[in-house]
Parts: C-alpha cells; sequence; structure tokens
C-alpha cells in the first residue's frame, strides 16, 4: 500500500538537493564542514561521520543512541563514535517537515552558526524538499506521561495538534519567570523558534571550559547573560529569545522520537536531560501513545503499529 501513490499532503519528505554549510563546533571548537542530502523513506535522520572509515561513522538520530545531555545531545553508535550539539539541526529539520536525511559531516560536532536554527532551516529550504512515496507516521498521544527531575517537570499530553507550553526561571541569576505557549507547526517554527540563539552565563564560563565544553563559544554563537542581561552588543534578538530557544531545544529533543509526535508538551525548566528522558517514557509507556499513519484517526489505538526502526 506505502508504495502506490501517497497524497502529497500525507507522504514522507527528504530535501530535494543538497544543503552545505561549515562553522566552527560550539564545545569541541573544532571546524566542521556538513552536507544534508536526501535519505531514504523510513530511515529517518541519520549522521554519517565521513571523517572516519566507511561504516563505522553512522549514527541514526535515536533514543536508544543518546550518550550525553550535559549542555548538549551527544549520539553515540555501537562502535563508540558520536556526534554532538544535534540539537539546533534536528529541529531545523522538524521545521522543515524533512522526515528522512543524511547529514554528513567531517568532525563530531554540527557546526553552531549562529546558535540558532535559522541558517539551517534556510538552507534545507533552498535545497528544496521532496515527496517520498510512503506515508508518513507520527507517534500520536493518547494519555499523559509525566516525568521529573528535582524541581524539573514535563508532560506529553494528548492535543490535535502539536504545542508546547515552557516556563524558566533562573532566579539566582537575575533572570525572572518567563513562560512561552505555542504552536509547534511548521511555519509557527520556522517563524518564531528558529532564529533563537542558544545562551549561557558568563559566570559558568571557565567552569566549562575546564570540563572541555563551550570551546568554540563567542559572542557569535552565544547569549552571554551576565547578572540578567546580555553581553553581546546586539542584545537579544527578542525579550522572548531565551525562552524561544527553550522550545527549539526541546523539539531538537523530542525528534529523537524518530517520528513527528502529536500531543502537547508542557516542562517547567526543560533541558536536554528532561526532554530525552520524556522520549525515553515512550517506550516504558506503550499504552499511552499510538503509532500512526498521516490521514488516519487514533480510533483507539486500532491503527497502532510497530514503532518506527
Ligand atoms: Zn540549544
Amino acid at each position: 500500500m506505502d508504495s502506490v501513490a501517497v497524497p502529497p499532503q500525507f507522504a514522507q519528505r527528504t530535501v530535494r538537493g543538497t544543503a552545505r554549510c561549515e562553522g566552527i563546533g560550539v564545545h569541541t571548537g573544532r571546524w566542521v564542514s556538513m552536507t544534508i542530502r536526501a535519505g531514504r523513506p523510513d530511515t529517518g535522520i541519520q549522521f554519517v561521520r565521513s571523517d572516519l572509515p566507511p561504516g563505522l561513522g553512522i549514527i541514526p538520530a535515536r533514543i536508544e543512541l543518546l550518550a550525553g545531555v550535559d549542555r548538549r545531545l551527544v549520539l553515540a553508535n555501537v562502535h563508540g563514535h558520536t556526534v554532538q550539539s544535534v540539537e539546533h539541526l534536528l529541529a531545523a529539520l522538524v521545521a522543515c517537515g524533512v522526515d528522512n536525511a543524511t547529514v554528513e559531516l567531517d568532525g563530531p560536532e554540527v557546526p553552531t552558526l549562529d546558535g540558532s536554527a535559522r541558517e539551517f532551516v534556510q538552507m534545507i529550504l533552498r535545497a528544496g524538499r521532496a515527496h517520498q512515496r510512503r506515508v508518513r507516521r507520527f507517534v500520536v498521544i493518547e494519555r499523559m506521561i509525566a516525568v521529573r527531575r528535582g524541581d524539573r517537570r514535563a508532560a506529553l499530553l494528548p492535543s490535535d495538534v502539536p504545542r508546547a507550553t515552557l516556563s524558566i526561571e533562573y532566579a539566582e541569576r537575575g533572570i525572572d519567570f518567563q513562560c512561552i505557549s505555542t504552536a509547534l507547526d511548521e511555519e509557527t517554527l520556522q517563524r518564531d523558534i528558529g532564529d533563537a540563539r542558544c545562551f549561557g552565563f558568563l559566570d559558568e564560563a571557565g567552569e566549562l571550559r575546564e570540563r572541555g565544553l563551550a570551546l568554540g563559544a563567542s559572542l557569535l554563537n552565544t547569549v552571554v547573560l551576565d547578572e540578567g542581561r546580555a553581553a553581546n552588543p546586539e542584545g537579544l534578538r527578542s525579550p522572548d529569545e531565551l525562552i524561544r530557544h527553550k522550545v527549539l531545544d526541546c523539539v531538537g529533543g523530542l525528534a529523537l522520537a524518530g517520528a513527528p509526535i502529536i500531543g502537547h508538551v508542557a516542562a517547567h525548566k526543560p533541558g536536554h536531560a528532561l526532554m530525552t528522558d520524556l522520549v525515553k517514557a515512550l517506550q516504558t509507556h506503550p499504552a499511552a501513545w499510538s503509532f500512526v499513519r498521516a490521514g488516519a484517526a487514533p480510533l483507539g489505538g486500532r491503527n497502532r503499529l510497530r514503532p518506527p526502526g
């Protein structure tokens, strides 16, 4: 059934041409070239390390391969080879509705560019998108799934459309409570979320560098916060840039589910650990969601299929 004509609104998508960029990895400080190419149907997003021998550097963007959540997402394959800082690129691919793609890198980290997903979105849209002869599938949340880590909490709730409601506060650093509730459709992600840059606190920079992190961070790719204010000469892109970036990170983390999630993600003090806990909780709560083909209603699990991969 899947291989006959698929109505375009229900079809999986990949990139039509190739998209290329190069830049510094924000944590390794290494210069990396990246090329996004078309991926085969039903294969999802796969990273390929071109600096490693053929076959050893294939790293699918799947929760099973999660190897680190400290300041960025790290994935590792069975050979122990890693790719890190994948979250903003994964969010850009979600924002462009790309289901399948191969992301070639000649180093261990996705280039950070300006610290947001804006340039990734632009390069994917420039490369164009192509429909494939397979039906898209979604993870449809049917019952609440909740996780917590200390005072950080997150939940996935049923919703007809993808949404996020997030709140943050860094009272000890002069950042007051901030809250956002937004749709996560492609247009909103591209227009309102994609340009929000990652941020860090000036008083943490030394400790991060001692741990071998943030070696490529600068005012060119990070909003640096000093006593609640952006130290960057241009300031913030908008008053809510910090929490909009949290939405971006959240979308990138949830992308490790391997299929778009139809549900409402709600979180207080979200971070990479909390979001990937939610994705892991999908696996331990199989009765809380269905795997549904585009164009089919969930109907109480009648369309339940095998999870992707
Ligand atoms: Zn981020």
